[in-house]
């Protein structure tokens, strides 16, 4: 089994859920019970009112056996993004770990079921090289420190019909020259698209430019934590990552992900 996971959300996009021992303490009790040693608090910046140092701290020395990382997810919201980023400047030096997402083109939230019929506005290719364009604004804001989700938006299996490899290469080759990691996330196994984020090919050619991996499940809830990596280990075998990265301070750790 794998030990590391690099996505989690205590908060479950709940504005009323504030970080304490109710909400923190089953997260590390489930990371016991499936052998993960090293997982990073990631809720969206959009919640950070609910995010507090102090309760983070005290979840951290009531689980010394863990490693639990301060961390937040980073997106591109148009509503709140700007205040979460200013947020993120504040209190580089106290998190561990920034997630960088893009969750919004057109401004709209491609990845809610909510929103599907807004792709019919749009040419699909179109959708696409936004996202990517928005993808490596984020790897340029020298704020993260990993890119979630690479390809969230295949995510109701909307795939462009141009091809976009030139484009993919151009986004890998920006996170590769930052030094950043891109993730492996088990979350599409849960959504319609039914596979990891992101594709194989993309993993592949992430691989063979040398950049670092970040694994997660990008839970929503404790029991999701770690889920689905029986999956995640089969992918690492497959394309013969033998170690990962985690993160203390933003100091970049490479590191065996098995037990
Ligand atoms: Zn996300
Ligand atoms: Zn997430």
């Amino acid at each position: 089994m794998l030990k590391f996971d690099y996505h989690n959300h205590p908060q479950a996009h709940r504005t009323d859920l504030h970080y304490c021992e109710n909400v923190l303490q089953p997260w590390a009790d489930k990371a016991r019970e499936v052998g993960i040693t090293d997982f990073a608090l990631t809720d969206h910046d959009r919640y950070k009112a609910g995010f507090s140092f102090d309760e983070v701290k005290k979840f951290q020395e009531a689980n010394p056996d863990l490693n639990i990382r301060a961390g937040i997810e980073l997106d591109n919201d148009p509503e709140t993004s700007a205040d979460g980023k200013k947020w993120v400047e504040k209190h580089y030096d106290e998190l561990d770990f920034i997630l960088g997402s893009v969750h919004f083109v057109k401004d709209f939230p491609f990845d809610h079921p909510h929103y599907i019929a807004e792709y019919d506005k749009y040419d699909i290719n179109e959708l696409y090289k936004e996202y990517y364009k928005l993808i490596q604004s984020t790897a340029e804001s020298g704020l993260v420190d990993s890119l979630a989700h690479l390809d969230l938006i295949k995510i109701f299996k909307f795939f462009p019909t141009e091809d976009l490899s030139a484009l993919y290469d151009e986004t890998l080759d920006i996170i590769n020259a930052r030094n950043l990691s891109m993730e492996i996330s088990t979350a599409g196994f849960r959504k319609p698209i039914g596979e990891q984020y992101p594709h194989f090919d993309l993993i592949k050619k992430a691989k063979e430019k040398g950049i670092s991996f970040t694994i997660a499940s990008d839970a929503h809830t404790a029991a999701d934590l770690g889920k689905n990596y029986d999956k995640l280990e089969a992918i690492l075998k497959e394309f013969d990552i033998t170690e990962v990265a985690v993160y203390e301070k933003h100091k970049k750790i490479m590191a065996s992900p098995y037990q």
